[in-house]
């Protein structure tokens, strides 16, 4: 149970966020000219010891954590990750703060400089505000704000600021988790803090499966097509069957999390990449292909077995085979995520949800990613049950030409994260 805290004490810490918000900006505005963009993977290490030397200042204890032995962790581009430790009285409970420092490249359509961090009628302004550096900045001082009113938490506090996460975490929190510093053997509560706006809590999200299917033919001259086999032709038939058998049956499948938007409740799959034949650039020979292939990225509800939503795709190659033995594939997984969800009635979700009514006067609705992040990786990997979610980031902002978070948002969700560690984690 979340420990009870004085209207007191309450009014103190919220306070206290208040007085600290222009320096919460600074960071924030100076955490964005760091321009740490993924991929490649920018100024990782500058990003990383900004963020270190902050916590350090702060009164935590801080350790860098390099990817050793991933590949994409290069001279060129170290994979650095930071964390933060600041031990309580007791060592649990132990609330982890997670957020990514990587940005997604800068796009077209800027009217302002990506990375000035501009200020402007209340919006700071640059890539990477929302999605996630408003997270990162909320966190830290959210616990700071609790120090400077004079309070202690009693339980353990941690802030980790991590890479990759763009390009799938591996280096990043899957790193921590499988390294143990993101475990259950010491790890209580993560609150991840990517864009859910501030007043929504995020608990979970869908599964993820991308395969590549490649049909396999026998090439023959272009004007005797009867003499060869086109692999282009199966894999027509395949993607056929994708379209008029799996496609309307996905669409009968309704998961019961709070999937946002609401066309994400149903099962679906997406045709990724295709290709086949002849490059399109160079010039052209009448040949039949005997090679062709498909890139598929079916997204599975918690509600669906993983063995049974392969399965049916090896049922459609197989059903086709049986129809015409010439018709010869192969199919690869490339990517298996399965979905995630936090329990709706776990300490973390109702404390969290409990801060976000008391400070903005709204019940939280709690909503699960059509997408994933970083919560796999904290839940397979740490094996740590209780992770949502939470930042201050506009999720629609996320990968957008002049991307912003208020500076409203920001000082709410620092309130919410204040309210919720000195509850879940209680104060000497
Ligand atoms: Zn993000």
């Amino acid at each position: 149970m979340s420990a009870t805290i004085t209207a007191k004490d309450q009014d103190t810490v919220l306070r206290s966020v208040d007085a600290i918000a222009d320096e919460m900006v600074d960071f924030l505005q100076a955490l964005i000219r760091i321009p740490t963009v993924n991929p490649p993977g920018e100024e990782y290490t500058t990003g990383a010891q900004f963020i270190g030397d902050k916590l350090k200042t702060f009164g935590y204890e801080v350790a860098y954590v390099s990817a050793e032995g991933l590949k994409e962790h290069s001279a060129e581009y170290p994979r650095v990750n930071v964390i933060g430790s600041m031990a309580g009285q007791s060592a649990r409970p132990l609330l982890h703060f997670n957020g990514h420092f990587d940005v997604v490249p800068v796009g077209k359509g800027w009217t302002v400089d990506p990375f000035s961090g501009l200020l402007r009628d209340g919006k700071i302004y640059g890539r990477g505000t929302s999605d996630q550096k408003a997270g990162i900045a909320a966190s830290i001082y959210a616990v700071e704000a609790i120090r400077r009113a004079g309070m202690k938490l009693h339980g353990t506090v941690e802030q980790s600021g991590t890479v990759d996460e763009e390009s799938g975490g591996f280096a990043g929190v899957a790193y921590l988790a499988q390294h143990g510093y993101i475990s259950q053997n010491k790890t209580d509560f993560v609150i991840i803090t990517e864009p859910s706006n501030v007043d929504r809590v995020c608990i979970g999200h869908r599964g993820v499966y991308w395969f590549k299917v490649i049909t396999h033919g026998r090439i023959g001259h272009g004007s005797m097509p009867f003499l060869g086999v086109s692999a282009i032709d199966h894999l027509g038939d395949f993607i056929y069957s994708v379209n008029h058998t799996l496609k309307p049956e996905l669409a009968t499948r309704k998961t019961s999390m709070p999937v946002e938007p609401p066309g994400s409740k149903f099962a679906s799959v997406n045709i990724n990449a295709i290709f086949g034949g002849q490059d399109e650039i160079g010039p052209q020979t009448p040949c039949v292909a005997d090679r062709a292939g498909a890139i598929f990225d079916r997204r599975f509800l918690a509600e669906e077995d993983f063995e049974q939503v392969r399965g049916e795709v090896r049922d459609i190659l197989e059903e086709l085979h049986r129809q015409n033995e010439e018709f010869k594939y192969t199919m690869e997984d490339l990517m298996i995520v399965h979905p995630v969800q936090t329990e709706p009635t776990s300490e973390l979700v109702t404390t969290v949800a409990a801060g976000i009514e008391e400070v903005l006067g709204k019940r939280p609705p709690l909503t699960a990613s059509p997408g994933t992040y970083d919560q796999k990786h904290v839940t397979r990997l740490g094996h740590v049950k209780d992770c949502i979610a939470y930042g201050p980031g506009i999720l629609n902002q996320a990968h957008q030409p002049d991307e912003y978070c208020t500076v409203e948002d920001l000082v709410n969700s620092a309130k919410v994260m204040a309210l919720s560690a000195m509850r879940l984690l209680g104060t000497d």
